[in-house]
């Protein structure tokens, strides 16, 4: 049998690192979502993330740095490595994730056993200052039980990990929302494994050959995007903005809704959300995905949105949460 623990919450980024340090896990905030930390060097701190999140064992964790200088020293040769360089270089420290072959030095277990690994230099000034502090390579899936929704906030975190982590190192909530952009950058063309808050388009400015994926392909290159992901407990509707009235069996006071338009009847919905820009909406929706749960919602209306700039990873999110896995074309 488990026992619950104490999890405590610090603002103390120096209470964190030494926490860090001494093999334990540690959810801190980033410009993403939040992510739950361990020492990508530690393979039983490793073991307690997948512990504390029932995180399947064939998903990798993405390693964090604080500085490029920190990447580029888990930077082995290899034929393509050119492109990984030139895409961290134009996003990061940001919302990138770029996958290379694993150095020596970071064990297996950081990767679920595979010969990559997915690196990135987060933005969030926390995120910045508990890097700096520790000075060696952190791995952080986001801090969510596996399967949910991904925390945007500290008590989005409390409500999937209180009780199964000791501590969290508290801050403002990121800007962005959603998770990074996953590049594959490890055979000759990079290839997009994951789309995220930095856009295609973006990315094609400095990588013109990146290619997409169907998504039984992207699954295939990327065991996360495999598992159920960023569902909430209530069903997910995808309305289109001409068509936002409820499903057949659906009541207003059950539901809730999301978009950017309002519909007619919005105030009759248990809960509601207007954003005022795709972006606002990529912030909001995880948040307001538990804020539904938590209300007991049975149905959550989202409205569609158009499949371009962080577009796309608000649909991708929207699709996975109102199937239950997986996203339909690239
Ligand atoms: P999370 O940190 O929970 O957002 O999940 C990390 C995502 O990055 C998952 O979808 C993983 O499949 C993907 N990922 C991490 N490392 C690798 C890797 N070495 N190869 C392919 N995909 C990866
Ligand atoms: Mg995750």
């Amino acid at each position: 049998m488990t026992h619950a623990i104490d999890t405590h919450v610090t603002n103390d980024v120096a209470i964190a690192a030494g926490a860090l340090l001494d093999g334990d896990v540690v959810a801190f905030p980033t410009e993403t979502v939040w992510g739950l930390g361990a020492l990508a060097t530690d393979p039983l701190a490793i073991a307690k993330i997948y512990a504390a999140k029932g995180r399947p064992n064939d998903n990798p964790l993405i390693v964090h740095v604080a500085s490029m200088d920190a990447a580029l020293a888990l930077f082995t040769r290899w034929p393509s490595r050119d492109h990984a360089e030139t895409i961290l270089r134009s996003f990061a420290p940001g919302p990138i994730t770029v996958i290379i072959p694993r150095p020596a030095h970071l064990p297996a277990e950081v990767s679920a056993g595979l010969p990559t690994v997915g690196l990135r230099i987060p933005s969030h000034g926390v995120a910045q200052a508990l890097l700096q502090a520790v000075g060696l390579p952190v791995a952080a899936p986001s801090a969510n039980a596996s399967g949910r929704p991904s925390p945007t906030t500290r008590d989005g975190v409390l409500a999937s990990l209180n009780g199964k982590i000791p501590l969290i190192l508290d801050g403002p909530r990121g800007e962005l929302g959603l998770e990074s952009t996953v590049v594959d950058c490890t055979g000759a063309t990079p290839t997009l494994l994951r789309a995220g808050a930095v856009s295609v388009e973006s990315l094609r400015r400095v990588a013109p050959t990146i290619k997409l994926l169907a998504d039984a392909e992207a699954q295939a290159r990327s065991p996360g995007t495999r598992h159920r992901h960023y569902a909430p407990t209530c069903r997910v509707h995808l309305a289109t903005s001409d068509t936002r009235s409820l499903p057949e069996g659906a009541t207003y006071e059950t539901s809730a809704y999301i978009g950017l338009t309002a519909p007619s009847a919005v105030e009759s919905y248990r809960l509601h959300r207007i954003c005022n820009s795709v972006e606002h909406y990529a912030h909001e929706l995880f948040e307001f995905m538990r804020l539904a749960d938590n209300a007991k919602v049975e149905l959550l209306v989202c409205e569609r949105v158009p499949v371009a700039g962080i577009g796309r990873a608000l649909m991708d999110r929207l699709h996975r949460a109102a199937r239950g896995g997986s996203s339909p074309s690239p």
